[in-house]
């Protein structure tokens, strides 16, 4: 090997160790770059995660302002973490409340009206909300007065309680005969009835004016209409017995059933129906219950904690009684009604 062959190698083996050198920097540079790069990613994330639960805690904290429970819980712990504003929510939600009146006892779906428990009008005159059924029915029955009103919010169930049992039955004979009364009404119905039968038989059929269910536009009397003008017999006809078995399903119940007289105090009628809305209609007609019994059941059984659950076509209710003037607000949506004796019955949907 000459001297010059010998420098060569030595100036390729120098190369070859810079060129090596190089690459390591490159490579220990570029892990460097990039491990820099995933803590700052991390570090901006963990900002952002701060900063969003931080800006919810806050928000949280403000719409409960007015309840200075929840104010004193969160104030001193600042809510900048998701756990923290989730337990505000929590707390904010337990504390939102309902408050019923006096009045409220004595209105509703479920009031109970009967010999014992007479209808409050004072109460209810402001929320009859009353209209007229034959400048309002959506389907065309015949309505045996033209003055009579039954309440707004019952009208279009009635309409369709109605329709169904024309179409089950094939005839178009299913009509009203009686709806709201007004105090002066049942007075007149109660001496009519008296001096045409007697008031044993007055006794026996027509309430005392003052304690009739008309008088909460939720009720009214079936009747059957014929072509010709005249009427029939509903006690009699197929009709009759399509509606006991049907009017759960329209949120009505068949008020005086032949087996409950003791209890409702008023004789068998077949044409009587009540709007009780729902689930509690299907109930009642499913378990056999009168007004009376479903609302001592639920009166003596029930509470927020342990309510009566029904289950339904869209869903299942739950149902409890309580008498408690203020109530946490249901989650979901609720309907609440006076039992007419004491306490409120609350229909939670979920
Ligand atoms: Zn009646």
């Amino acid at each position: 090997m000459t001297e010059q062959e010998k420098r060569r190698r030595a100036r390729a083996r120098r190369r070859k160790r810079e060129r090596e050198r190089r690459r390591k920097i490159i490579l220990g540079v570029s892990i460097f770059l990039l491990c820099a790069v995933l803590i700052l990613i991390f570090i901006f994330a963990g900002k952002l995660r701060k900063k969003g639960s931080g800006a919810e805690g806050n928000a949280l904290q403000g719409s409960s302002a007015h309840d200075t429970a929840v104010q004193g819980n969160s104030a001193g712990e600042n809510a900048n973490s998701m756990q923290n504003a989730e337990n505000t929510a929590n707390a904010a939600a337990e504390q939102e409340t309902v408050s019923f009146t006096e009045a409220d006892i004595h209105t509703g779906d479920l009031i109970l009206v009967n010999s014992t428990y007479g209808y409050d009008f004072e109460a209810n005159a402001a929320r009859e909300n009353l209209v007229n059924i034959r400048e309002n029915q959506s389907y065309p029955y015949q309505v045996e007065k033209p003055e009579y009103e039954i309440s707004a919010d019952v009208l279009p169930m009635l309409d369709a309680m109605i329709a169904a049992c024309d179409a089950a039955m094939g005839t178009t004979e299913t009509g009203i005969t009686s709806a709201h009364r007004s105090m002066e009404y049942q007075q007149n119905v109660w001496d009519e009835t008296a001096m045409n039968y007697g008031e044993d038989y007055a006794a026996q059929y027509v309430a005392v004016p003052g304690y009739s269910e008309h008088h909460t536009g939720k009720a009214c009397d079936i009747g059957i209409f014929y072509a010709d003008g005249s009427q029939g017999s509903f006690s009699e006809s197929r009709n009759a017995i399509w509606m006991r078995e049907n009017c759960g399903r329209f949120g009505f119940i068949r008020r005086y059933a032949e087996d409950k007289t003791e209890i409702t105090g008023i004789s068998n009628e077949a044409w009587h129906f009540r709007y009780v809305g729902f689930p509690h209609a299907s109930y009642m007609v499913e378990n056999n219950l009168c007004l009376e019994e479903y609302l001592e059941y639920l009166r003596n059984n029930t509470s927020e904690a342990s309510p009566l659950v029904i289950k339904g076509n869209t869903g299942s209710f739950k149902v409890y009684y309580t008498t408690e003037r203020t109530i946490v607000k249901p989650s979901g949506s609720y309907t609440v009604s006076g039992d007419n004796m004491g306490g409120f019955i609350i229909t939670v949907t979920s």
